[in-house]
């Protein structure tokens, strides 16, 4: 699916989670392991002040798993608990409802203090579209979860799953709205594929790429397209690895080059066709053909 980000559908995301908001007591926040900041929401902390938080790393199929461990940790130090999930495969789902128990266990005895003994802890599934939410909430939930809203003449209102005797899921995941102000965030994102319209210009995202590889993963530039980097050359030290291409920028050109040539992307005079190799090599990534690569470090 593709979104386009016009503040008229901001406004309604938005109020669409503070709607829901309020009918929780634990919010549990989907990114991308890839680029686990920049796939949130910058706003998400005051929307869920006062809940209890989960931040579910989802595709850590893809992700650098030394760059997931590094990231979990920043966000455990904040108070967050985290998990690191495969959703497409189901792996690291099932730790997912111990995790919300812990997560939820003051409300439980909270509730219990006071009486309270037939109230469920309520649950959401929130994070930007593509992040693999419905994937999430299919393999976590189950598939009955699926079959609610295809189903003819059912009202209209908050369907709850419910995951045990203390635990209920809102069976719709907020949509969050990325905040892409930032450049490089943007960069990341479009890499990522969950802001495709916005910055189509994918010449831009491979130059981009292709130094953050040399910098942080030049074996897997290597590997894939079977040439050897300098590495004495020491114009491919990029530097900072999240600037912005700069005047270095001809050398990931020349790289980019490099791929087109050893894969046939050539026009029809024989010269290398770039737009399809930068599409190639996005196409690359995006799959983990290049390998298990993150984004950002915390
Ligand atoms: P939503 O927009 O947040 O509901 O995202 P979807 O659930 O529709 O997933 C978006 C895409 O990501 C789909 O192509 C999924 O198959 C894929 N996807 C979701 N979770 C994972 C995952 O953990 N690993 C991988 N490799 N792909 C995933």
């Amino acid at each position: 699916m593709d979104y386009q980000w016009y503040p008229g559908h901001m406004t309604k995301a938005r109020r669409m989670m503070q709607e829901n908001i309020a009918l929780i007591d634990l919010l549990i926040e989907l990114t991308d392991a890839r680029a686990p900041q920049s796939g949130r929401n910058p706003d998400i902390d005051s929307l869920a002040n006062g809940k209890s938080r989960i931040i579910v790393l989802n595709k850590a199929d893809l992700a650098d798993s030394e760059a997931t461990d590094q990231w979990r940790s920043h966000f455990e130090n904040e108070g967050i608990l985290t998990a690191a999930v495969d959703s497409r495969k189901g792996s690291g789902v099932r730790q997912l409802k111990p995790l919300i128990d812990k997560a939820c266990q003051e409300k439980i005895e909270r509730n219990r203090r006071r009486g309270i003994v037939n109230r469920p802890v309520r649950a959401m599934i929130a994070g930007i579209p593509n992040v693999g939410k419905s994937t999430f909430i299919n393999s976590f939930a189950g598939k009955a979860v699926a079959k609610t809203g295809d189903k003819p003449g059912v009202t209209k209102g908050k369907q709850w799953i419910r995951l045990n005797k203390n635990v209920e899921l809102l069976d719709t995941p907020g949509i969050l709205w990325p905040k892409f102000d930032d450049q490089i965030i943007g960069m990341r994102l479009a890499i990522l594929g969950s802001i495709r319209d916005e910055i189509t210009d994918e010449g831009e995202l491979a130059v981009w790429l292709i130094r953050y590889l040399m910098k942080e993963y030049p074996a897997a530039l290597e590997e894939r397209y079977g040439f050897e980097l300098d590495p004495a050359n020491e114009v491919y030290d990029t530097g900072d690895a999240a600037a912005m291409p700069g005047e270095d920028g001809g050398r990931a050109l020349d790289i980019l080059e490099k791929i087109a040539v050893r894969r046939g992307c050539l026009k029809a005079g024989g010269q290398a066709d770039l737009a399809k190799a930068s599409k190639l090599l996005i196409d690359d990534y995006r799959s983990g053909r290049l390998g298990r690569i993150t984004l950002e470090k915390p």
